[in-house]
C-alpha cells in the first residue's frame, strides 16, 4: 500500500475548493460524470483504432445512489487508470501557487476556477467526507487499485480485487451536503447538465409497459401489458444540433425543441449552426414568437461544451439582442471556466459572436428574398427582435437594410426603401424634409388616420415595445423624420407652401380665444386658434412630438437630466379651427348657449382622444341627452 500527500503547493487546497465553489456545489456531478464519459470514448476511440483487446461492447455511466451506506457512485466501464496513472493524473495536482491563485479570485466567479486549474474530480470534496477511486485500466496485465483520501489532504492508494474494467467514483457524502443523497435531487442535476451527454447515463430504473413475455391475453384476445423495471437512461446521446441538416425533416427541430423547453408554444423558425473552422461551433437556435414578453422570453439559449451542459445564462457570450432567440449553442472552442469580464475580450468569443450574428442575419435575409409574403406573415413575431438588433448591434443594421420593414396602418408591408420611395412626394415638406407619420394605436387614432388619409398620406403602425427606441435610430439612420399623427394639426406636421386664408376676422379670433381658455383647464392646454381646412374637425388635441419623446423616454428611466426637473407635466395643444362653420356659430352665440357649444366641442375632441374620463365623462353624456 502505498500511502502520500496530495501534492500541492500550498498546504490545503481543500478549504479552498470548498471555500470558493460553495455557491455551486451541485456542479461537482457534472464534473464527474463528464470524466466517465470521456473515459469511455477514449476507450472507443482505441477501440476502434484496434488497440484494444478486449470486447468494448456499449458503453455506459451508471449513477448509483445508496442511501443506507451514504454512497453516491458514478460508474464507467471506459479505459480505467493503472497505479502510474492514479499518481500522475489524481495525486500530483498541477497547481501553480494555491496562495496567488486565491489572491487572483478572491472576488470572482467561484465556478470560474473549476476545470481552469484542473480541479474537475476534486469538486467531489466540495459534498464527501471520503473519496474512493476504484480502477482498472484496460491495459493488459493491469492490476486494480484503489484511491482514498478524506481531503486532509493525505490519501491511500491499494491493490484491489476489481473485476470489470473501468472506473468507480465512490463519494461518502458529507453531513452537510444530505440533498445529494435525495434521487430527485440527483435526478435533478442530471438532468440539468448531463440530458444531451453523447453516452448512455443511467439512474436508478423506471417502469415500462411491454407485452405480456408468457403471451397471455385479454379478454379481446389482444397480448396483455406487464410492467417491468428497465434501466433508467437520462439523456438523449444524439441531440439534433450534433446532427446533419439533410437528415433532419422539420418536425425533428420542432420535437427538439419542445424537449429543450416542454410545454412552450411551436417557435417560428431556427437556424442550423454548423462551424469547424477557424473555430469549432454547433448549434440550433429558434425564433421563438416574441409577442411583447422580451424579459421572460429572454436569456433561454443553453451553451454546451461537447454536449456538457455548461449556463443558460450567455450574456456576453452572444450579443445581446441575440439572448433572445432559444436554442442551443455548443462549442469547445469557448472557454467556459474563466470570469465572465475575460469572455468579453476573448477573441474567440469575438468571433463566434460575429459569425453568428452574420448567420442570423444571412438567414433572414434569405427568407425575405425566398418568400416574401412568408416573411411578412411572420413579421410582426420577429420585429421585435429585428429592431433590437438594429438598436444594439451595427453590424447587423448594416445587414439589416435588406429585410427589415414597416408596416403601415393599412396592414401593408414595405422594406424601408421601399417606403421612402413610397411616401416620398407627398410627404415630403416645404422645407424638403420627409415626413414619416406613425400611430401606436390604430384605434385612438383613427379618426386622425382618415385624415392623413384623406390628404393622400400614409401611416405607419409603430406598436411595439422597442418603437420609440426604434424611431429615433430610424432618424439618424434614414435622414427623415417621424411624427406621431396627433403631434400637430396634419398640415403643420407636414407643412406645405399653400397657405389657408381665415375667414376669422383679427377681432374675432380674439373673442375665441377666451372661450375655450375658460373651459379648458389651464396649466394642462394651451389654447391656439388656427386657419385649417374646412374639412378638420372644429377642435383638435395634439401634442408635440418633442414633448411626447421625453415623456415617454422618462417614464422608461431614460431620461437622464431630465429627472432632475421633476415629473414633466402633461402637456396638450388645443388647436381650434378657424374655418369651421361650428366655430363661427360659436362665435355668434351668447352666454350659457355659447359656453355650452365650446365645452361640447371640446368634450368631443377629447373623447375622440380616448381622454374624457371620469365626472367630465359623466357630465358630457348628461349635456349630449339635454341636447337632442
Ligand atoms: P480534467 O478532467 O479537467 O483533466 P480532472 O481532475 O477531472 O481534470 O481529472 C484529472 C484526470 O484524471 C483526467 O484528465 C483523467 O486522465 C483522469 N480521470 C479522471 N476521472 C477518470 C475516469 N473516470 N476514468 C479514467 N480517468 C479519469
Amino acid at each position: 500500500m502505498q500511502k502520500g500527500s496530495i501534492n500541492v503547493q500550498s498546504e490545503n487546497i481543500f478549504p479552498i475548493i470548498k471555500k470558493f465553489l460553495y455557491s455551486d456545489t451541485e456542479i461537482f456531478l457534472r464534473e464527474l460524470v463528464s470524466n466517465a464519459v470521456d473515459a469511455s470514448q477514449k476507450l472507443m476511440t482505441l477501440s476502434a483504432a484496434g488497440e484494444v483487446k478486449q470486447e468494448v461492447g456499449k458503453l455506459k455511466v451508471e449513477v448509483i445512489l445508496d442511501v443506507k451506506k451514504k454512497t453516491l457512485t458514478i460508474r464507467d466501464h471506459g479505459i480505467g487508470m493503472t497505479q502510474d496513472e492514479v499518481n500522475k493524473y489524481i495525486n500530483e495536482v498541477a497547481f501553480s501557487g494555491a496562495e496567488e491563485f486565491l489572491e487572483q479570485y478572491k472576488d470572482k466567479d467561484p465556478k470560474s476556477i473549476i476545470g481552469h486549474f484542473g480541479l474537475g474530480f476534486y469538486s467531489s470534496f466540495m459534498v464527501s467526507s471520503k473519496v474512493q477511486i476504484q480502477t482498472l485500466s484496460y491495459k493488459e496485465g493491469s492490476k486494480a487499485v484503489q484511491w482514498e483520501s478524506n481531503g486532509d489532504p493525505t490519501y491511500e492508494l491499494k491493490e484491489i480485487k476489481k473485476a470489470t474494467r473501468g472506473t468507480d467514483i465512490i463519494l461518502h457524502i458529507d453531513k452537510d451536503s444530505k440533498e445529494f443523497l435525495e434521487e430527485n435531487r440527483i435526478s435533478g442535476i442530471l438532468n440539468k447538465y448531463c440530458k444531451f451527454l453523447p453516452v448512455d447515463i443511467e439512474f436508478g430504473t423506471k417502469q415500462e409497459q411491454i407485452d405480456d413475455p408468457k403471451g397471455k391475453k385479454d379478454k379481446d384476445g389482444n397480448i396483455e401489458k406487464v410492467s417491468v423495471d428497465v434501466p433508467n437512461i437520462v439523456n438523449n446521446t444524439h441531440p439534433a444540433w450534433i446532427k446533419k441538416p439533410v437528415d433532419l425533416k422539420p418536425e425533428d427541430y420542432k420535437s427538439f425543441y419542445n424537449e429543450l423547453y416542454p410545454f412552450t408554444e411551436e417557435p417560428l423558425f431556427h437556424i442550423h449552426l454548423n462551424v469547424d473552422y477557424p473555430f469549432n461551433l454547433t448549434g440550433i437556435l429558434y425564433f421563438p414568437k416574441l409577442k411583447n414578453q422580451i424579459e421572460i422570453q429572454k436569456n433561454k439559449i443553453q451553451l454546451y461544451s461537447n454536449q456538457v451542459f455548461i449556463t443558460d445564462s450567455v450574456e456576453n457570450i452572444v450579443p445581446e439582442f441575440l439572448t433572445l432567440l432559444h436554442g442551443v449553442i455548443d462549442s469547445p472552442d469557448i472557454p467556459l471556466n474563466v470570469s465572465r469580464s475575460y469572455l468579453q475580450s476573448d477573441s474567440n468569443v469575438r468571433k463566434i459572436s460575429n459569425h453568428i450574428t452574420k448567420k442570423v442575419a444571412d438567414k433572414l435575409a434569405g427568407m425575405f428574398k425566398k418568400d416574401r409574403k412568408d416573411f411578412e406573415n411572420k413579421w410582426d413575431d420577429i420585429n421585435v427582435f429585428i429592431q433590437y438588433g438594429i438598436l444594439t448591434d451595427e453590424k447587423f443594421n448594416e445587414k439589416a437594410k435588406a429585410f427589415s420593414m414597416v408596416k403601415n396602418a393599412k396592414n401593408e408591408y414595405f422594406t424601408v426603401d421601399e417606403y421612402k420611395e413610397k411616401v416620398k412626394v407627398a410627404q415630403t415638406d416645404k422645407n424638403d424634409k420627409l415626413v414619416f407619420l406613425y400611430t401606436h394605436d390604430k384605434d385612438e387614432h383613427h379618426s386622425l388616420i382618415e385624415t392623413a388619409h384623406s390628404k393622400g398620406y400614409d401611416v405607419l403602425l409603430m406598436d411595439g415595445p422597442l418603437s420609440s427606441h426604434y424611431i429615433s435610430k430610424a432618424e439618424q439612420d434614414l435622414g427623415v423624420s417621424f411624427a406621431r399623427v396627433d403631434a400637430d394639426t396634419i398640415d403643420k406636421i407636414i407643412a406645405k407652401d399653400e397657405n389657408i386664408p381665415s375667414k376669422l376676422s383679427k377681432e374675432q379670433e380674439d373673442l375665441l380665444k377666451p372661450i375655450f381658455e375658460a373651459i379648458a383647464e389651464k396649466d394642462k392646454y394651451t389654447v391656439q386658434v388656427e386657419s385649417l381646412s374646412e374639412s378638420e374637425k372644429p377642435v383638435l388635441i395634439t401634442q408635440s412630438e418633442f414633448m411626447r419623446r421625453m415623456k415617454e423616454q422618462q417614464a422608461v428611466g431614460g431620461g437622464g437630466g431630465m429627472n432632475m426637473m421633476g415629473v414633466m407635466p402633461e402637456m396638450y395643444n388645443l388647436v381650434v379651427n378657424a374655418n369651421h362653420p361650428l366655430i363661427m356659430k360659436i362665435i355668434e352665440s351668447k352666454g350659457k348657449k355659447q359656453k355650452n357649444l365650446a365645452k361640447q366641442s371640446l368634450d368631443l375632441a377629447l373623447l375622440s382622444h380616448g381622454m374624457l374620463k371620469g365626472k367630465d365623462l359623466t357630465d358630457f353624456v348628461d349635456r349630449s341627452f339635454d341636447l337632442i
